[in-house]
């Protein structure tokens, strides 16, 4: 593990960084990690993890001073990202989401939204973030929840897919369409909708395939009325809010992912260093080293790209949205591949629920599918370089 040790020891952190670095890595091993299986096979909601994590203040490190929070550097926050998605990948996502849907409102919100709604972020509160709509997925712009200005209030009518966290979320960024505006793109808008509002509705919840301990609900929109003072920035900023926070969301789920191919990569390596056949360690068969050639490698340059990421937005780069999405892209399609190679070489074994691959092999799926599915993704960087 010497060139990852390597690249760890380059970032540098500063002794208050490594303090909480230090924190989260001990919640992970003595509470998270112990837990992942059990919720996992249950289908649980993670609360003892979720509680553990807020105990160490954790969404502190994203919400301003003014509003109850200690921010540090986005490069910190991918850590914790990691950590926590190392050792539960479903714990990791609730507290990333958290984080995806927060993150605009810090942005794009008045002063006076921030103290009045992050204060019950920064104290554990979870957040939610509700693009996805049954027939707007991949391309957003075809959504239809509707936002009718009525005096003070909004009423928002209509219902989104696929939200994690969305029945337990304190607080969600909703996207909606202006109904005063007559344009597809242009009308998009963002509000936020608080939890309990009358109206708001959880239709069901996904049984799924991976992430099997965090909710994905479908919600329902029946003329809720939410104050005017929730909509960040004006109507039909949306899609400025929406570009601005899937740029950040997108190094984010690269974290998640990377958290995942860490717990593969690790399990993989102590396994074929004890497992015998034919009287050799299975590491020892040259086929095996050049898979974990390939496998280090590529999780090698994930990481250092990651960190370049970090660097550009901690450095107040603005543009920063293909580097974005390589990192989601290469990070999620390593997670994938990290998994199944870890399951491979776990053999019959691998196959069992006994052992971690096994969940973890499920848990990565996803990364490739969410913040914009990897075919998006190629599109995206590929068409950047097709000269207008
Ligand atoms: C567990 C889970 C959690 C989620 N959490 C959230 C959340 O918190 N908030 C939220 O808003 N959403 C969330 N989503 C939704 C997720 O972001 C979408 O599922 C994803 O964007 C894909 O949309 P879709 O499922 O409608 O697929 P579609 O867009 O219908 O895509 C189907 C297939 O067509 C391909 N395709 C589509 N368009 C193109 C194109 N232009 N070029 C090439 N191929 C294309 C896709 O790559 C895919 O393979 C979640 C989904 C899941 C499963």
């Amino acid at each position: 593990m010497k060139v990852f040790d390597q690249l760890e020891s380059r970032r540098a952190w500063a002794p208050e960084e490594q303090a909480i670095l230090d924190a989260v890595r001990r919640v992970c091993d003595d509470v998270v990690a112990p837990n992942a299986a059990g919720f996992d096979k249950a289908g649980q909601f993670p609360w003892a993890n979720v509680e553990a994590l807020n105990r160490l203040g954790l969404n502190g490190i994203f919400v301003p001073e003014a509003c109850g929070g200690n921010p540090t550097r986005f490069k910190l926050y991918l850590e914790v990202v990691k950590a926590i998605s190392q050792a539960c990948a479903s714990t990791g996502v609730i507290y990333a989401t958290t984080f995806h849907g927060m993150k605009p409102l810090i942005e794009f919100g008045s002063e006076e939204q921030k103290r009045r709604l992050l204060p019950r972020i920064a104290a554990g509160g979870l957040g939610s973030l509700a693009i996805t709509e049954p027939s707007a997925g991949s391309d957003a712009t075809g959504m239809k929840t509707r936002f009718t200005p009525h005096g003070d209030h909004i009423v928002v009518d209509g219902g989104k897919t696929f939200i994690t966290s969305g029945d337990v979320a304190e607080l969600l960024l909703v996207f909606g369409k202006w109904s005063e505006i007559d344009d597809a793109r242009g009308s998009i808008s963002a509000l936020i909708l608080e939890k309990g509002t009358p109206g708001f509705s959880v239709g069901r919840l996904e049984d799924k395939m991976g992430l099997r301990a965090s909710s994905t609900a479908a919600i329902n929109f029946d003329k809720v009325r939410v104050p005017r003072a929730n909509l960040l920035g004006n109507p039909g900023d949306g899609l400025k809010i929406l570009l601005a926070s899937l740029n950040r969301s997108r190094p984010s789920i690269a974290a998640h992912a990377l958290g995942i191919a860490t717990a593969a990569f690790k399990d993989m390596t102590a396994y074929m260093n004890t497992r015998r056949q034919s009287g050799r360690r299975i590491a020892e068969f040259q086929a095996n080293q050049f898979l974990l050639a390939d496998l280090a490698s590529e999780f090698a340059l994930c990481e250092a790209w990651l960190d370049h990421v970090a660097d550009l937005v901690d450095g107040g780069e603005d543009d920063f949205a293909l580097a974005a999405s390589i990192a989601k892209l290469r990070a999620s399609d390593l997670a994938m591949r990290m998994a199944t190679e870890a399951v491979q070489m776990h053999g019959g074994y691998g196959y069992i629920r006994d052992y971690r691959v096994e969940r973890l092999m499920r848990d990565a799926k996803i990364t490739q599918i969410w913040e914009g599915t990897n075919q998006v993704h190629r599109q995206l960087i590929g068409r950047s370089f097709v000269e207008r």
